[in-house]
Formats: C-alpha cells, sequence, structure tokens
C-alpha cells in the first residue's frame, strides 16, 4: 500500500514520525510520504526527537513532502510537494512566512477570545511541538475549554468558512506554490480537489492555472471520497495527463476513517500516470537510506484495498 498524504504533530497530526512510520508499516504501507501543512519539520527532526527510529525498525520507502496553503481567486487551495528537498532555501523561506501567517492568524483568534473572556489560547499553543499552527489546535483548546462541543462545532461555529473567527491569512498564491514545490526538486498536486467543493467549470479553471504554472498531479484517491468523485477525478488525470495520487490524509489514531495507509488503490482509468512511476520518483530510498526492499511497480497501489 502507497500512502502520499499524512500528517505529524509537527503540523496538526497527532503523531511523531517515527510514531507515524510505525503506524504505517503496521497497517501494511511500504510507501509513506509525510506532508505537513506549510513544515518540513518532520525530516530535520531525527536528531532531537526523543522517540527515533532504529535503522532495522524502517522497512519502507519514505517521501519528503508538504502541504501548501495557497490562494487562488480568493479560495484557499491546497497543493501537496512531494520529491522535496527539505533543505532547500527558497522553499524553506516560503515556509517560514507561511508559519508566521499562521501565528498571526492565531494571534488575532486569541485577541477576539480574549474579548469574549476566554484567555489561554497563547499558553496552550506555546505548549504545542508543532511549527505550523493550525485551526486544529484552535479547535482542540475551543473544546479543552467547553467554548466548543466537537471539532465539527469548533469548525461550524468559529473557524469554518462561515466561523464567527474566520480570518484568511494572505497565502502564497497557487502560482508560487508551485514554483516554490519546483526549486525544492518536487512535483506539484492539487490536494483533495472535491474538498473545495468548485464546480466542473471552476475546476477546468483551476486546473488550466495549475497546469500552466507548472503543477503535474492530482490527488485523485483519499478519505471519504464517493466513487462518482474518485471517477470524475480519474478521467482528469487522463485527459488532462497529469500525475495522480492517492493519500489518506491520515491526523489522528482517533480518526479510524482516515487512518494510514486505509485508501483506495487508484482506478485503472489512471494507474499508468500514477505518481511514483515519475521520472524523478526515487528507486532505491528507505527512510534509514537503505536500498528498498520492495520496488514500487504500476500495480503498487493498489494490493491492500480497505
Ligand atoms: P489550517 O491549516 O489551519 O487552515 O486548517 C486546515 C485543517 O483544519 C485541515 O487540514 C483539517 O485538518 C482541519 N479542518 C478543516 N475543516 C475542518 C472541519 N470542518 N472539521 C474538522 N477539521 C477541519
Ligand atoms: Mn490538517
Ligand atoms: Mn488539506
Ligand atoms: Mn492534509
Amino acid at each position: 500500500m502507497i500512502d502520499l498524504h499524512t500528517h505529524t504533530r509537527y503540523s496538526d497530526g497527532a503523531l511523531s514520525p517515527a510514531a507515524l512510520v510505525r503506524r504505517a508499516i503496521a497497517n501494511g504501507v511500504r510507501c509513506l510520504a509525510i506532508t505537513d501543512h506549510d513544515s518540513v519539520a518532520a525530516f530535520q527532526s531525527q536528531a532531537e526527537e526523543p522517540d527515533t527510529l532504529e535503522a532495522s525498525d524502517i522497512d519502507l520507502q519514505l517521501i519528503r513532502g508538504v502541504e501548501l496553503s495557497s490562494l487562488w481567486q480568493g479560495r484557499e487551495i491546497h497543493i501537496l510537494g512531494l520529491v522535496i528537498d527539505p533543505e532547500n532555501e527558497t522553499l524553506n523561506h516560503l515556509l517560514t512566512r507561511q508559519q508566521q501567517l499562521r501565528r498571526e492568524r492565531a494571534a488575532r483568534i486569541n485577541e477576539q477570545l480574549c474579548q469574549n473572556g476566554i484567555t489561554g489560547l497563547e499558553a496552550y499553543l506555546d505548549s504545542l511541538p508543532c511549527q505550523a499552527i493550525g485551526r486544529n489546535h484552535i479547535a482542540d483548546f475551543l473544546i479543552t475549554t467547553g467554548y466548543a462541543r466537537d471539532k465539527q462545532q469548533a469548525f461550524s461555529k468559529y473557524l469554518g468558512n462561515k466561523g464567527k473567527y474566520r480570518t484568511q491569512p494572505q497565502w502564497c498564491t497557487l502560482a508560487e506554490a508551485v514554483e516554490h514545490i519546483a526549486q525544492a526538486g518536487g512535483i506539484s498536486l492539487v490536494a483533495h480537489p472535491e474538498r473545495y467543493r468548485l464546480s466542473n467549470g471552476k475546476l477546468g479553471l483551476l486546473l488550466d492555472d495549475f497546469q500552466a504554472a507548472g503543477g503535474q498531479g492530482l490527488e485523485v484517491s483519499y478519505s471519504n471520497l464517493a466513487p462518482e468523485q474518485l471517477y470524475r477525478l480519474a478521467r482528469l488525470c487522463q485527459t488532462r495527463k497529469m500525475w495522480a495520487s492517492q493519500g489518506s490524509d491520515f491526523h489522528s489514531p482517533e480518526a479510524t476513517w482516515m487512518d494510514v495507509g486505509k485508501i483506495r488503490g487508484l482506478p485503472p482509468e489512471c494507474r499508468e500516470q500514477a505518481v511514483w512511476l515519475h521520472p524523478s520518483w526515487p528507486t532505491s530510498e528507505t527512510a534509514s537510506g537503505q536500498a528498498n526492499r520492495h520496488p514500487v511497480s504500476a500495480d503498487a497501489g493498489t494490493q491492500s484495498n480497505p
């Protein structure tokens, strides 16, 4: 099984990189991309992490990735960068800026909460190990303080598109996201395209701009996707000659409906365009730097469907 979209505690995931890799292996994943929101700290943390992996534990190919928040026509679009160089300076400049925007957004929300007599968000966020503060963290705080009943309510009432504390940071543009991923040697893909609720026409325009900027792929299979949506994306990949990806968007073991590795494989329509067949895909590297014991093939992503 191949899973190319997951989060660690360096963004809004619950697990350390090592714990995520262990869970992925236990779930039968043999090629895993870590794609934190606006952060590549997961790949730079091995030395200081208390929870590290023994090289002998690692039997999967680890792909270095990132999920950038970007803006296109006033909408927030998430762009996945796969096979990036996490040390790339240009990309890291952008990540520093995006992380700052995230802190500023949290500070604005904190001010509003304080006006309503709710204090403690700043201290709560400071206590987290994450580098990219997200609305998920703020939702957790609102739940702990009893201000929201659960995540769903935290987003619908306060943090989501129609929420009371909605503020949209000036993320980089869609084209900037693609350019920075390219600078870092990576492949750009539009993450979870059906989650933006775009009409066919609008999605077409988004993909026109994305491809014109150098964007190469689409996430075709991911959690909570209806079969007709999966096939719409597979056909788009086919007609537009884009690379196809699959990923759970795993955040936490508690969300059992989007566990790492528990996704459908790519439909036959786009299987030959699987992103792991891309010429820049590494073939011989594992997380431990050992030769990959399981070379990836065209049908590799389909073997362990939930
Ligand atoms: P941010 O990166 O701060 O803009 O937050 C986006 C993240 O919030 C997504 O990656 C999800 O993890 C989470 N999220 C967004 N909308 C919802 C929702 N309605 N319910 C639960 N989590 C959500
Ligand atoms: Mn998230
Ligand atoms: Mn996303
Ligand atoms: Mn994600």
